[in-house]
């Protein structure tokens, strides 16, 4: 069976690696992007399963890009998570207006990441255009 792609959308390069060590560890193929432009860059090539999105980036946020992946039938399909900051009260509700369908709050739990994602994953049908 082929590794599960996941891209993780992170501008905090300590997260984007943790996060990337966590769900490589467990055998997920692992792209990272620090901004809205190196995802949509990288998205032209790479065809997750299953998308982490940070919230808070520089220049376009990540609800502002959650919406542009929603909106786009090339994307609409893939799983959106978001990362929240953990004090920031609200943020998962506006996070599932622009389209998200979890979210996992910040600092990462390192113990619980993988299972949650698994978790997500399970969730979620396949789409063919994952393949
Ligand atoms: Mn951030």
């Amino acid at each position: 069976m082929a590794r599960e792609r996941i891209l993780v959308v992170e501008d905090n390069d300590a997260n984007l690696r943790l996060v990337t060590f966590l769900l490589s560890s467990k055998g997920y193929d692992v792209r990272g992007a620090s901004d809205a432009q190196q995802a949509l860059l990288l998205l032209e090539t790479f065809r997750p399963r299953l998308i982490l999105m940070d919230l808070q980036l520089p220049g376009t946020d990540g609800y502002a890009l959650t919406r542009r992946l929603k909106a786009d039938p090339a994307s609409r399909h893939v799983p959106i998570i978001a990362l929240t900051a953990f004090a920031m009260r609200g943020d998962e509700e506006k996070a599932f207006a622009a389209g998200c369908t979890g979210y996992i709050t910040k600092p990462i739990d390192t113990r619980t990441l993988p299972s949650r994602i698994a978790e997500y994953l399970a969730s979620e049908p396949v789409s063919e255009r994952t393949m």
